[in-house]
């Protein structure tokens, strides 16, 4: 389960990347120094933020339990691959699932405050080509006992030891369990931002929901123990980078 040696990351273009000091965010170059519009940033709640709604639709989630994943330890993070199947319309735009995957602490913040994990559900939009991702904090509860998060379980107990290892998931996994339920269902922000490892590409639309999703403490400790490749507890979440200017487009609350 756990990873047996440290070794950095490949960003899709090829190079290797980790949170350490030698090739750790400071050092990411490219558009992960020079972008205008990266993420992840810090998030007024919507109670704090003085905001109008801005009336864009609701996504609309289409997902279901799969049992064609695909586990994967890409050397920073336990990334669960998609067939597809698994889509979210939103407005115009049709959303496809292609992976989620998880950072410890998160890597937004709402208020200022971080959570203990943030999950990516990492989607292509057919129309664009370009990226959506929907993000949700994931936040072992105060005040009770919490349940483990199923898709986090998944991902705990079938990701492979050796980094860049990729393995057929024994269980089905349903992501629409990552996702919050009822009434904090309707909270969240729309902002464009960029990809939060390199190569950091930007015209990425994120939906960050403002509710934590319940895990467990085991199950924060058990990924940043995979995070510290086994040896420490580890952290995957890049710095805040600065908003410059950009809209944060806030969900209309039902009777707020
Ligand atoms: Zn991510």
């Amino acid at each position: 389960m756990l990873a047996g040696q440290h070794t950095p990351a490949k960003a899709s273009d090829g190079s290797v990347f980790t949170y350490g000091e030698e090739a750790g965010p400071l050092a990411w170059g490219g558009t992960c120094s020079a972008g205008q519009q990266q993420s992840p940033i810090n998030l007024p709640s919507s109670s704090a933020a003085a905001r109008a709604c801005s009336g864009q639709p609701a996504p609309v989630f289409q997902y279901r339990r799969d049992n064609q994943v695909r586990v994967k330890n890409t050397g920073t993070t336990i990334q669960v691959n998609f067939e597809p199947g698994n889509s979210v319309a939103w407005g115009d735009a049709q959303l496809e699932l292609l992976q989620f995957h998880f950072h410890t602490p998160s890597e937004h913040a709402w208020d200022g405050q971080r959570s203990a994990m943030e999950a990516h559900l990492v989607h292509r939009n057919a129309a664009t080509g370009g990226f959506a991702v929907v993000a949700v904090m994931l936040q072992p509860p105060s005040s009770s006992a919490a349940q483990p998060n199923p898709c986090l379980a998944a991902a705990l107990a079938h990701v492979p030891d050796t980094p860049q290892a990729e393995a057929a998931c024994p269980s089905s996994v349903n992501p629409q369990q990552l996702l919050p339920a009822g009434a904090a269902a309707a909270r969240f922000v729309h902002y464009a931002g960029s990809l939060t490892t390199p190569p950091c590409s930007e015209q990425v639309d994120w939906l960050v929901w403002e509710q934590p999703l319940p895990v467990t403490d085991k199950q924060v400790l058990d990924f940043m123990r995979f995070a510290g490749a086994g040896r420490s507890y580890g952290h995957n979440a890049r710095p805040l980078q600065p908003l410059n200017g950009r809209a944060l487009d806030y969900s209309c609350i039902a009777g707020a």
